[in-house]
């Protein structure tokens, strides 16, 4: 009889991993940068480490293998609806390209339908399809507004996205508690005010 303790499940689980030929591409390098800081990859608690960091890696860049509109999956409809609506808060995580680091906060996207909305829960997923690869936050912003844009053809959409970046605040670049915000306004939302107004308002309020 064999009798394990749950907290040993997890490394045992690993241990029976096969490595070798389905290793990915990117454990060699992990091992390397480990050296390179000058830590021993053959310790115990390292010795699976790179096969973790290819796998989180491979995950947090996986958005560089997802097609949009797969992911919309054909979630348009018809429907006689011109007012605005809002997805508020939801969560982004993301690396930054320039230190590999996260940044991660919340987006907020807004659009005005001409005709056609976009399944709710849709949105959401697009954010990730963007976030999860290498990105600056300017462009992730643009990116989902500009994708919106394309794919409902509405009269306009809004996207802002607030972030703490951890390659600012580890390095001690930033006070700890900044926020960089970025907009993104197409249509009626850079053309009329009002529009821009009560959705930057709606943002605001937090409840
Ligand atoms: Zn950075």
């Amino acid at each position: 009889m064999k009798v394990y303790r749950a907290d040993q499940l997890d490394n045992l689980e690993e241990a029976d991993r096969p490595a070798g030929p389905s290793a990915d591409g990117l454990e060699n390098p992990v091992r390397d940068i480990l050296a390179q800081i000058g830590e021993d990859a053959n310790r115990d608690g390292l010795l699976r480490t790179p096969a973790r960091v290819a796998q989180s890696l491979r995950f947090l860049t996986s958005g560089y293998h997802q097609n949009v509109d797969q992911v919309l999956n054909g979630a348009l409809y018809d429907v006689a609806y011109d007012e605005m609506v809002i997805v508020k808060d939801i969560e982004i995580f993301s690396l930054c390209e320039h230190h590999l680091l996260p940044f991660f906060g919340r987006c907020h996207v807004a659009y005005i339908p001409t005709k056609r909305v976009i399944g709710l829960s849709k949105i959401p997923r697009l954010v990730d399809v963007f976030a999860r690869r290498l990105q600056v936050q300017e462009r992730l912003t643009t990116q989902i507004a500009e994708t919106l844009m394309e794919k409902i053809k509405p009269q306009g959409v809004g996207v802002v996205i607030e972030a703490k970046h951890l390659c600012m605040i580890m390095r001690g670049v930033e006070k700890q508690n900044s926020v960089a915000i970025t907009s993104a306004m197409l249509g009626v939302f850079r053309d009329e005010i009002e529009t821009r107004e009560e959705f930057l308002s709606l943002v605001r309020s937090r409840s």
